[in-house]
């Protein structure tokens, strides 16, 4: 008995349960439940909200690199600013170099299969003498000298706060540290040096090198999230005024105004870097190759400081180098000039001397265009061997030719495409300053967006790899439990290039050319840029301000596109055709394969019409009619993009918008009329909507044309 009543209570529930699954699961349903609840630092139309505020941190440095040991060595004097509401108790540190410790955490989760064999190098570097580059802090001290408690927990470190720091207060505090820099060709790594055994040097590329404060706010609290090695990095606007001392013969570049240039560069090097910002059009040669050649077999045991002064970045690297060629020219944003700096040693030649700086003038310029004008003063492009990466004003970037010098086609544009790509960060997170750690895309898939643009800039039909929809349909057509959606956290998800580069950026192009249009896109997004430079926006803020500046509700494009791993399927599944045929007798108004009308109805209408005249009246009155029932097999919401061509070979367009899903996701009848017969319907015949399938995209379908034909003859 008590078996059957719990039943009979049951059913109803259950009844209820389904319904209201079929309502959780409509895709045009409102993103409410998956973003934040707007408030008066994040507001419901994505702007930043009277109250928004962020947390200000200012660095004082004086770094050594050593070049015999390879050390680096820092001082850092750090004023931090506690603009939030909030009172603080301690501060969270990043220490990223740790991830090199000798006890890295990142290396006892990485699975890794016993070695079927081993060179003695590689055998001493697994199991004997291990590479230790994790940070050594040798002092904490607030600006009464007196030491502060500090717990280090892997590559976080708390600073525990002498007393609570009150909202608008300040706190300073020095910390001393050193770590030994690592050959990021044989340990990998974003920050480190390469060795060139033929002359006997160093290339040094130094990011990620000092005790860098997390982000605090009031999305995420503290942003302390450890760095396993992938997924980067939350930071905090501030000043920095950095001193870094180096061999005398090496060049240097960094983040920041250089403010001593007279004392590090020669008479020399003075003039010619006069030259080269009075110089719009090719870049001028600071320091020649002959010149590096000649410095590379010297090599000086004096050392030289360069004073490098940057306001309001997120985050502060250089690279030096006695083997570093170093050419600039000066590039018009809007009239105001901004540097374009290219370092990069012999071995990067003749690819370099030819293609770094344009390179930046590209990016420059079209991002500008794009978002808002670039600004900095000066980009940097350095040379780095396998490295794509980049900071404020300066980034590494892969391309090497051979040895003799000669390189293939796919090398330069590789090494171009990298250069746009990194230039761009300066936009996508450097200055809309988002949370990397948190949402790789907000950066990776906005830059590499934008990226298609610059490349298509420096020449019409250049091969780009990400942006065109075609090129994105094997990753959203493959194996689906290898496919997280855009919004899953870096270091969580599988491809992580197809994820968070490839798929937004295409996501974005496909909104833009065939969702919103070009103008209605390139003005939201141009109000999401200017919104949210120098500040931290959120997906949220992003996902409102597209749709706040365009009148479009887009919920269904994000839902699908960024938190699904959907894909697009659109088809054709059966096309009726009828034609009108004038009748007087109104009783047999719709007969098969016939239209009838009333014409002596339409011809009185036609006649009230004062702009009718008999000849245009042939090419409106409708002879064909065909009623299509369109599928869906895929799971995305997608406008339909049809193409109607005519016997005669004319044809029309029509994109029937995504809100004819509504109803039905599955099927979409449509009647489409014409005074023309119709030879074939394709659906997205230029590929712009990543359909996975395209067998279906015909009428009458490609096979049976094909069987028709082999009939006929
Ligand atoms: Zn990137």
């Amino acid at each position: 008995m008590a078996k059957l009543r719990l039943l009979l209570l049951l059913l109803p529930f259950s009844f209820f349960a389904q319904e209201k699954s079929h309502y959780n699961i409509h895709k045009f349903r409102q993103l409410k439940q998956e973003l934040a609840t707007p408030n008066s630092e994040h507001t419901a139309s994505g702007a930043p909200g009277h109250d928004y505020k962020q947390q200000q941190v200012d660095y004082v440095m004086d770094i050594v690199l050593e070049e015999q040991t390879n050390k680096l060595t820092g001082t850092e004097t750090i004023t931090y600013h506690n603009n939030s509401d909030d009172t603080l108790e301690y501060l969270w540190v990043q220490l990223d170099q740790n991830k090199r410790s000798i006890n890295s955490k990142t290396e006892v989760i990485s699975s890794d299969k016993a070695p079927h064999l081993l060179s003695p190098k590689d055998f001493s570097k697994k199991y004997i003498h291990p590479f230790d580059g994790g940070f050594n802090i040798t002092s904490v001290i607030d600006s009464e000298e007196n030491s502060l408690n500090y717990k280090v927990n892997y590559t976080m470190m708390r600073i525990q706060l002498p007393r609570p720091l009150k909202s608008g207060d300040s706190f300073i505090f020095t910390i001393d540290w050193w770590y030994n820099i690592n050959n990021f060709v044989e340990h990998g790594g974003r920050s480190g040096f390469e060795h060139f055994p033929k002359d006997g040097n160093n290339l040094y590329i130094i990011a990620q090198f000092f005790p860098r404060l997390a982000v605090y706010n009031n999305v995420e609290g503290w942003q302390n999230q450890q760095f396993w090695g992938r997924s980067e990095w939350a930071l905090e606007f501030g000043n920095y005024d950095v001193s870094i001392t180096v061999p005398a013969d090496h060049i240097l570049d960094g983040t920041g105004k250089l403010i001593n240039r007279k004392e590090v560069f020669t008479s020399k090097e003075l003039k010619r870097y006069k030259k080269a910002t009075e110089n719009y059009t090719n870049p001028v040669l600071i320091v020649s190759q002959d010149e590096v050649v000649k410095k590379e077999k010297r090599k000086t045991s004096k050392t030289k400081t360069w004073k490098l002064k940057a306001e309001n970045v997120r985050d502060f690297a250089f690279a030096s180098s006695r083997k570093f060629i170093f050419d600039a020219m000066a590039v018009d944003i809007n009239g105001k000039r901004v540097m374009a700096h290219s370092l990069y040693p012999k071995e990067g030649n003749p690819l370099w001397e030819k293609h770094s700086t344009k390179s930046i003038e590209i990016a420059l310029k079209t991002y500008s265009d794009y978002t808002f004008d670039y600004p900095y003063h000066k980009a940097i492009s350095v040379h780095a061997k396998n490295q794509g990466m980049e900071y404020p004003m300066i980034c590494w970037n892969r391309g090497r030719p051979n040895e003799d010098g000669s390189y293939s086609d796919r090398i330069k544009r590789k090494m171009i495409s990298v250069i746009i790509h990194e230039v761009g960060h300066n936009f996508f997170p450097m200055i809309v300053n988002s949370d990397e750690r948190q949402w790789t895309w907000m950066d990776e898939g906005l830059n590499s967006f934008i990226q298609y643009f610059a490349e298509q800039n420096l020449e019409k039909g250049y091969p780009s790899k990400r942006g065109p929809a075609h090129k994105i349909v094997g990753y959203m057509s493959g194996d689906q439990s290898k496919i997280a959606p855009i919004m899953s956290k870096g270091d969580d998800t599988y491809q992580f290039a197809s994820n968070a580069y490839a798929k937004p950026a295409t996501a974005l192009h496909i909104l833009r050319n065939i969702v919103m249009g070009p103008e209605l896109f390139d003005h939201a997004f141009k109000t999401y840029s200017n919104r949210w430079k120098f500040k931290h926006p959120t997906p949220a803020d992003f996902f409102r301000t597209m749709e706040d500046a365009s009148a479009m509700d887009l919920d269904w494009f994000w839902r699908g596109w960024f938190y699904t791993t959907d894909f697009v399927d659109i088809g054709i599944k059966e096309v009726k055709s009828y034609t009108f045929t004038a009748t007087e007798n109104k009783e047999n108004a719709v007969a098969r394969k016939e239209i009838k009308f009333d014409a002596n109805l339409v011809s009185n209408q036609l006649l009230s019409n004062t702009l009718y005249n008999k000849n245009n009246a042939t090419n409106t009155i409708p002879n064909f009619a065909y009623e299509i029932e369109f599928i869906k097999p895929g799971g995305l919401i997608m406008p339909i993009i049809v193409k109607y061509i005519f016997t005669d070979n004319s044809s029309e367009r029509i994109v029937y918008p995504a809100e004819v899903w509504r109803k039905n996701e599955f099927k979409f009848i449509k009647t489409y009329t014409s005074h023309k017969q119709l030879k074939q319907i394709v659906i997205d015949p230029q590929l712009e909507s990543a359909d996975v399938d395209t067998s279906n995209n015909y009428w009458p379908s490609q096979n049976s044309t094909k069987f028709e034909r082999f009939k006929n003859n």
